[in-house]
């Protein structure tokens, strides 16, 4: 089988020196500026002539000489990022929105600079204890994990956290061999069900619980929430706590991120495949009577499982969103007329008697019409 191209990203803490720091600043403030110049030129050009055109950030540059002094390759990166912003929403104008202006208060500092490899030498590339950049020079950075052999650096993006810590998102392209693909098998795949109490159930029985420590964790954050909403804004122990507030979210992110990551490599690790429902996660977080925080965890686990098992040959089915699976007994096939309410935890098939946990009884249902499906799809495949 061909190789074909992966691509991974490492996080490294950046301790910039304080030219280093000074030049990260303006390096986000450049690429805010050309991001709304392009922007707004974009528009005028649009409503002028009726045809998408966006300047090229050399254009910029005799009227505003400070776009000189940062890194010019973050600088085409936001052309390509507006170019890509555009692009989308030319394609689904139902799901993504009209590119927006940058502000400083609402959006994120980062910026993103891709490598070339030039006869000299690449322009970045990491050291034992730093990551080197055009103009910034060697940033001391510390790295949790690093690069294999083979592996090409491509671009880093590197982004200021709204506490003041400094992190790099390497990015790194490898082959792989393409694996073969695997069958699933009934005994071998396994079917999830979202649940708002427990993450997700598995139709053989098995809660994932989100780790103790996750709620404590909000508890903690919900706590300081209400003791901020108390104090006077803009005194010397607000601010104190905003910084608490923003460390602790912080905090939050990275634990939930963690436990996604672990969870979904050990389904993807013990399963041939794995039926999910595909559900329209955007519209379900909109519901108000439904945890966003929660639906936007498992959007993102449904993410990394995908990904997981894609890289071992196995798949991630989606079943259609329409199908009844919390309303079919998976014991005799009974359609139930109407939904089993999200607040009862059991229910009794009136045609079998069969009691059903109505989370697991639905991740039974997921995983019958997704080897179903699957099973459709290459007999039509094979024809
Ligand atoms: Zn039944």
């Amino acid at each position: 089988m061909a190789d074909i191209r992966q691509f991974t990203t490492l996080k490294a803490r950046l301790y910039p020196n304080e030219a280093q720091a000074e030049l990260f600043e303006k390096t986000f403030g450049c690429c805010r500026y050309i991001w709304n110049r392009m922007l707004a030129d974009q528009q005028r050009f649009y409503l002028e002539t009726d045809t998408h055109f966006i300047p090229t950030p050399a254009k910029y540059k005799k009227e505003a000489p400070f776009l000189t002094e940062v890194d010019n390759q973050a600088l085409i990166q936001e052309h390509n990022k507006l170019s890509q912003a555009f692009r989308v929403f030319f394609k689904k104008p139902e799901c993504f929105g009209y590119p927006n202006f940058k502000r400083k208060k609402h959006d994120r500092d980062s910026f993103t600079a891709c490598n070339h490899e030039f006869a000299s030498g690449p322009t970045i590339y990491i050291i034992k204890d730093g990551l080197r950049m055009t103009k910034a020079g060697i940033i001391k950075a510390k790295f949790p994990r690093r690069p294999r052999n083979g592996w090409k650096l491509k671009r880093v993006t590197v982004d200021r956290t709204r506490s003041g810590k400094y992190y790099a998102y390497i990015l790194y392209e490898y082959a792989v061999k393409e694996p073969e693909p695997v069958v699933p098998a009934p005994e071998t795949t396994v079917g999830l069900k979202y649940s708002m109490r427990h993450f997700y159930a598995a139709d053989n029985g098995e809660l994932a619980d989100p780790p103790q420590w996750l709620r404590q964790s909000q508890e903690k954050l919900a706590n300081i929430q209400r003791r901020l909403s108390r104090m006077q804004p803009g005194s010397k122990n607000y601010q104190g706590m905003v910084h608490k507030y923003r460390l602790l979210h912080e905090h939050i992110a990275n634990q939930r991120r963690d436990f996604i990551h672990k969870e979904s490599r050990r389904i993807a690790n013990a399963w041939d495949a794995v039926c999910v429902r595909g559900d329209d996660l955007a519209e379900l977080s909109r519901n108000p009577n439904r945890g966003s925080a929660a639906m936007d965890g498992y959007g993102a686990f449904r993410e990394c499982l995908r990904y997981k098992l894609e890289r071992q040959g196995k798949a991630l089915i989606a079943v259609d969103r329409y199908a009844p699976t919390s309303r079919t007994c998976s014991g005799c096939g009974m359609v139930l007329d109407s939904a089993v309410s999200y607040k009862r935890r059991l229910w009794t098939c009136p045609k079998c008697g069969a009691v059903h946990d109505r989370e697991v009884n639905a991740a039974k249902n997921i995983k019958a019409e997704g080897l179903a499906q699957y099973q459709r799809t290459r007999k039509r495949k094979a024809a």
